[in-house]
C-alpha cells in the first residue's frame, strides 16, 4: 500500500469562496496530497479461481479488475498468428463505474484503450513461444475517477504474470500532467479538468525502462515534458515494487499445483522426471541428432476380419454402417478409402 493518504470524491473540495482551485500556496493539492504523492494504491493477484490469471486493484477512488485466460486456442482461426500469441485485451467501463450512467456499449475511447493497452502488454510477452494461440485479457473498470486505463494496464501486467506467461518484465503505468501551471503526479479527476490541464499516460518495462505507452492530452512545451518524463520514471518504480509484493503474495498463498508449471520442475528450475509421461521422458533423453531412429516410422499394422458378404447383416456391426436398401456396408468403404484398399 502506496503510504499517501488519498481522499475520497466526496471529500475534496475544488471549490473556496465560489472560486476553483487544485494546488494551494503550500504546495498542497485538494485530495490533501504534494505534486509528487500517488494515491492509495493496493493490489491483489490471484483473485478469480475461475481465470488463469487475474488482479484486482484499486488506484485512489479507482478499482479494476482484470481476468487473463491463455494461452488458448484462438478462435476465430483468422485471427491466429502461426508465429506469435495474439492478445487480445478487452477494457470496459462498467454502467455504473461513473456518476452519469455510462452507455454498455463499447464505445471508441475503450477501442482505443484496449488497442494500445494490448500493444503495451505485447512488448512485455514472449509471444513468440505461444504460435497460434490467443491470450484474452479482460479488464472491468467498476468505479473510475481519472487514470483508469493506467490502473488497469498496470493490473493487467500482474494477472498475465499471475497466469504464469513469460514475460521479458512487468508493465508499469503511471499518469503525470499539469494543473494551474503545476507539474504534478497521478491526476484525479478534479485536475484532468483543469483549464490549463496536461493529463500525460506513461507505461513502462520499469527494468529497462522502455517506454510502451505514451499518451496525452493537452499541449505542452518540449522542457515541460522531459521534467515529465523524469518524474514519471521515477516514480513508477514505487508502483512497480507494489505489483511484485501482489505477484509474491499470491505465489507464497498458493499450492505448488496452483502454479502453473510448478508441479513440473525441481527447485532448480530443472522439469521433473516423475510429472511427465514416458513419451515425454523419452523425448528428454540425449540423443545422438545424426542416428536414423527407425523404429519412429514404423506403423502398427492391424490385420481387420473380413467383411460380412453383401446385403447379410452382420451383427458384430454398428447398424448405422449398413445401407438399408443396398446392403453396402459403409464401414468397409471408409476403410478402404483410408487405407487405399489394402487387405
Ligand atoms: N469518464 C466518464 N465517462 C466516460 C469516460 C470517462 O465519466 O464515459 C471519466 C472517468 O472518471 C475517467 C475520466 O473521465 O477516469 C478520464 O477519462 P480518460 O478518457 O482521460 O481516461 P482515463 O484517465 O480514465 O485513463
Amino acid at each position: 500500500m502506496a503510504k499517501d493518504k488519498a481522499k475520497t470524491k466526496t471529500e475534496m473540495k475544488p471549490q473556496v469562496e465560489g472560486k476553483e482551485w487544485w494546488v494551494d500556496s503550500k504546495g498542497k493539492r485538494i485530495d490533501g496530497r504534494s505534486v509528487t504523492d500517488l494515491r492509495d494504491i493496493t493490489i491483489k493477484a490471484g483473485v478469480l479461481p475461475n481465470a488463469d490469471g487475474s488482479c484486482y486493484l484499486e488506484w485512489g477512488q479507482n478499482k479494476v479488475l482484470v481476468s487473463v485466460h491463455g494461452p488458448r486456442e484462438c478462435l476465430p482461426k483468422h485471427q491466429a498468428n502461426p508465429y506469435k500469441a495474439t492478445v487480445r485485451y478487452n477494457y470496459r467501463m462498467a454502467t455504473f463505474s461513473v456518476t452519469e450512467r455510462k452507455n454498455p456499449r463499447p464505445g471508441r475511447r475503450e477501442v482505443e484503450i484496449s488497442k494500445v493497452s494490448g500493444e503495451a502488454l505485447e512488448r512485455a510477452i514472449f509471444l513468440e513461444k505461444f504460435p497460434n494461440t490467443a491470450i484474452d485479457i479482460f479488464v472491468e473498470v467498476l468505479d473510475a475517477n481519472a487514470g483508469t486505463r493506467i490502473a488497469c494496464l498496470t493490473a493487467a501486467a500482474v494477472a498475465v504474470a499471475d497466469a504464469g506467461i513469460p514475460m521479458r518484465d512487468l508493465v508499469t503505468g503511471i499518469t503525470v500532467g499539469r494543473a494551474e501551471g503545476n507539474a504534478i503526479i497521478d491526476l484525479n479527476k478534479h485536475e484532468e479538468d483543469a483549464p490549463d490541464a496536461v493529463d500525460m499516460a506513461v507505461a513502462f518495462l520499469p527494468n529497462s525502462k522502455e517506454v510502451v505507452l505514451l499518451q496525452m492530452d493537452g499541449e505542452m512545451t518540449s522542457k515541460e515534458f522531459e521534467n515529465l518524463m523524469e518524474m514519471a520514471a521515477d516514480n513508477a518504480s514505487k508502483v512497480y515494487e507494489l505489483q511484485k509484493a501482489a505477484l509474491k503474495e499470491s505465489v507464497l498463498s498458493k499450492s505448488p499445483e496452483q502454479i502453473p508449471g510448478m508441479d513440473e520442475v525441481t527447485d532448480t528450475g530443472a522439469p521433473r522426471m516423475e510429472a511427465m509421461s514416458e513419451e515425454e521422458q523419452e523425448m528428454l533423453k540425449p540423443r545422438d541428432p545424426m542416428a536414423f531412429h527407425g523404429h519412429e516410422f514404423e506403423e502398427e499394422t492391424k490385420i481387420e476380419p473380413k467383411p460380412a458378404k453383401k446385403g447379410k447383416k452382420d451383427p458384430k456391426k454398428a447398424d448405422e454402417t449398413i445401407d438399408e436398401d443396398s446392403g453396402e456396408d459403409y464401414s468397409d468403404m471408409e476403410r478402404d478409402a483410408y487405407d487405399g484398399g489394402k487387405e
